[in-house]
Formats: C-alpha cells, structure tokens, sequence
C-alpha cells in the first residue's frame, strides 16, 4: 500500500465511524495528504529510514502541535493554535509518522471516561452507549474503532491505562522522565507522563522507542539511555517472577476482573514465569493522596490560563480583575474549577502542612512500596481497572465513584514507575486490562512480559 493510500483509509474510516465515535476534535486533513505524498516520493531512498515511516498517529488534545488547533478539551483555549511543537511532535517528525488529528479528552485530563471534555462525548467503539475511558478517551476509542493505529495519551493516574482496558487496545504509561513532558499542557507536572496507544504489544514498543529520551526543553526528562524495546519482544520469560498485591484483587474488584487476572497467570505460568501474593500496603491511601497532590498541582499550572497571554477572553469586563475571574469562569468547566479549589486550599497556608505536606509524605512511602516488591520480584501484575467501561451517564454526577476508578492505576504514578494495560478477556461483552508493572526505567521487562502474554 502507498503512503497516501494508507492516509487514505484513516480518513476513509473516520469518515464511517466518526459520527458515532467521536475521537477526534480536529482534523489534520490537508496537511496530513501532502506529507504522505511527500514522503511517497522518498520511498527506496535513505530518506525512509524513520521507525515510523509513513505511519498514521492520532495525538491526544493536551500536546501541543504547531498551528494545529489545540484545546486540551477546554473551552478556555478554543482558539489556540500554538506556536511551536512539542517535542515528541519534532521525535514522530523525525520517525516519519504522519499526524492525522487531535484527539478528544477530558478538559486538562481531568476525568476517567472523557465525559468532561466540552466539546463533545466520544463513545465506546465496543458499545457505542458506554464511555471510552478517560482521560484518552479519543485516544483509545480511535486506535479501537480502526481510525488511526496509533495514537498517543498522557497518563497522571491512569488515563492511558483505563481507556487502554475499557477500549480492548495496548496503553502503556512511561516511567516518569522516560518522555519529555515540553508541550504537554500541565495537569500535574510530578505525575504526568506522555505514552503510546495501540492495538498489539510491538506496535507499542516502536512508538515508544519512537518518543522517548532526555530532552534540554524539560529538566524532569531522565538521562537515561533508551533501549530498543522492539529487542524485548522474544516471547520467552522463563523464570519471570511476578509480583501480585492482595490489594489489587480485593473488595471492589470485579469477580469477572478477578478471574481474568487468575487466568492470565495461568497462561504466564506455562510460559515458565512463577507468582506470588505481595502486600502494596499503602496502596489504600492511594486515591486520597493523588487527588490531594495532582489538584494542589493543577490549581498552580492552571493559573497561566488568565485570558491575557492566550486563548479565550471573556468579552464580559470592566475592570481587569474581572477580565481574569469572568474569562477562567467561564472559561473551565465544572470539574477543573473543583481541582482548582480543592488544591488551592490544600496549598494555603494553615493547611499546607496538614494536606499538602501530608500527602507527599504518604507518597513516599507508596514509592517505597514498590522499592521492596521489586527487590525480589522482576514485575507486579493486576487488573488495569475494577470493572470495564461503565455507561454514558452512569458516574458523571458522583466525582467520588469517578475517581474511585482509577484505584489501581495512580499508585503506579505516585511510584514513578511503567505501567502498561493489554487486552485481557472480556466480561459482559466490554474488553478488560491486565495491568503489568515495572521497575523503573525497565520498560523492557515490562514488554517482554506484555508480548508474551498477548
Ligand atoms: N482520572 C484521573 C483524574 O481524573 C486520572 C487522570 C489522568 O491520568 N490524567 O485525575
């Protein structure tokens, strides 16, 4: 198939689905076709040597792409098209990969099933009345329905993992500093990782490989060499030892999760690798902690958004104070304004010691957690979520059972460490996760784990 083929058929899908699906917030029609002819003419030369020549990708709303239009599902920049781009843009440049739109997610990330966007709701391409996941819900929804095979999401407590599981497609989270974070809009800079979103387990490998690496624009980015992931994928995990936390299989888990997890064990057992029950015992304080710190983060890299340096102004003020308070009132959506306010209060003074300060030590002893575990056992394994997607509608008016969907994916993201989510049976008809873990920086094992499975 011709490169301009290839982008052909993405356009040609989404030109099917895409009424019903809804991944995609902005198109990069145009442009996208005149790549592909570009790049067809380098076919057989050196100059189609890129990992990802020709590939199509869909890229998630919050990173930033320059002069295509960039929302982060927000309101508040309805009208921005950024001047520069991120750097993971200039790395899928360099592997040749063809952007083809910008995908729907909750506003600024903040969501587990992308009904927090403002612009629209994207479904389930499974069952078109259940919510994605979040908060790439257009991220995973476009790899599943067949739009694009490749995308990328961004993952603070979970949202490329659950979407990854509600949508039966590959979602991994890198360690923290494994990709640069320059241009991806900040929910909560401690916490949030750029990764890749696709259907098979190598596909995933080469798009990281693709992405990853220290950056100059991005101090958190680690210097750390880059393996060659695709190198992992040898099927053989002979002697694997894997980690499973009591708390990972308990109340609130699914029996049909359960058992799906059981087993995928049984099938890594015959493939030589052996298990034992752990204990993550801080696990419990986990969601209390993440939404104390990743709001107290969000309230301060929210502050930017003040309708002066870009995106939308209110046309409703006289006075400057009230250009600020009328453009970010109506500006955000509800949900962001909840984050703002809860973390500004858990960072002013008289409570900062007592939430704030609190929780980042209950962070460390959830790292700590995962240090012991990983002394003695090479990855941790569990479901990826509780239950698959839930419907449209179903959460949205209780913020606390929202967010109790990612009990099982923040404690990766308060550890720092790689997590990835691979299609692991069904129940009720919707795809479910399994979720495998990884030591820092050993997104290898975490591969080679992964592709034996599948
Ligand atoms: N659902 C979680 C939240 O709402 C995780 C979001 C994310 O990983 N970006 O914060």
């Amino acid at each position: 198939i011709s490169i301009p083929d290839l982008v052909g058929e993405s356009y040609k899908r989404i030109g099917e689905v895409e009424e019903k699906v809804k991944a995609f917030i902005t198109l990069n029609e145009e442009n996208a076709r005149k790549q592909a002819e570009a790049l067809q003419a380098k076919v057989g030369t050196d100059e189609s040597k890129g990992l990802l020549f020709g590939m199509p990708i869909g890229i998630k709303d919050n990173i930033v792409t320059k002069g295509l239009r960039t929302t982060s599902g927000s309101q508040i920049l309805n009208n921005f098209d950024p001047i520069y781009d991120a750097t993971v843009m200039n790395k899928l440049q360099d592997a040749q990969a063809i952007t083809i739109g910008k995908l729907n997610m909750d506003e600024f990330a903040m969501g587990s099933s992308t009904e927090n966007s403002s612009y629209q709701k994207t479904a389930n391409p499974w069952d078109l009345s259940r919510v994605p996941g979040g908060s790439s819900g257009g991220s995973a929804a476009a790899v599943a329905a067949g739009e694009v095979p490749f995308s990328l999401g961004s993952d603070t407590g979970g949202s490329i993992r659950q979407p990854a599981a509600f949508c039966g497609v590959v979602g991994l989270k890198p360690t923290y500093g494994r990709v640069s974070r320059f241009g991806l809009i900040a929910f909560a800079s401690s916490l949030d990782q750029i990764g890749p979103l696709t259907r098979n387990v190598e596909d995933n490998a080469r798009l990281l490989e693709a992405i990853s690496g220290v950056d100059p624009m991005d101090a958190t980015s680690a210097n750390v060499p880059v393996d060659t992931y695709s190198d992992a994928l040898t099927g053989d995990i002979k002697g694997l030892k894997i980690a499973v936390p009591k708390e990972y299989l308990g109340e609130g888990v699914a029996a049909d999760v359960r058992q799906s997890v059981m087993d995928a064990l049984k099938v890594l057992e015959g493939l030589g690798a052996t298990w034992e029950e752990v204990s993550l015992p801080h696990s419990q304080y986990g969601l209390a902690t993440y939404y104390l710190l990743s709001s107290s983060e969000a309230s301060s890299n929210l502050a930017r958004f003040d309708g002066i340096r870009y995106g939308y102004r209110t046309e409703n003020a006289e006075s400057l104070i009230d250009l600020y308070k009328n453009t970010r009132a109506e500006g955000f959506g509800d949900e962001v304004k909840r984050r703002i306010m809860l973390g500004t209060f858990a960072l002013s003074s008289g409570y900062y010691d007592a939430y704030y300060k609190k929780a980042q030590q209950v962070r460390t002893l959830i790292k700590k957690d995962f240090e012991d575990v990983f002394e003695k056992y090479d990855v941790i394994i569990g479901p990826t979520t509780p239950t698959p997607a839930f419907k449209i509608g179903e959460n949205i008016a209780d913020p606390l059972t929202m967010y109790a969907n990612d009990i099982l994916t923040i404690p990766v993201n308060l550890a720092g460490v790689p997590g990835i989510s691979v299609p692991c049976g069904f129940s009720g008809g919707m795809p479910l996760g399994l979720q495998i873990i990884g030591k820092h920086f050993d997104e290898k094992t975490v591969y080679r784990t992964a592709y034996a499975y599948e």
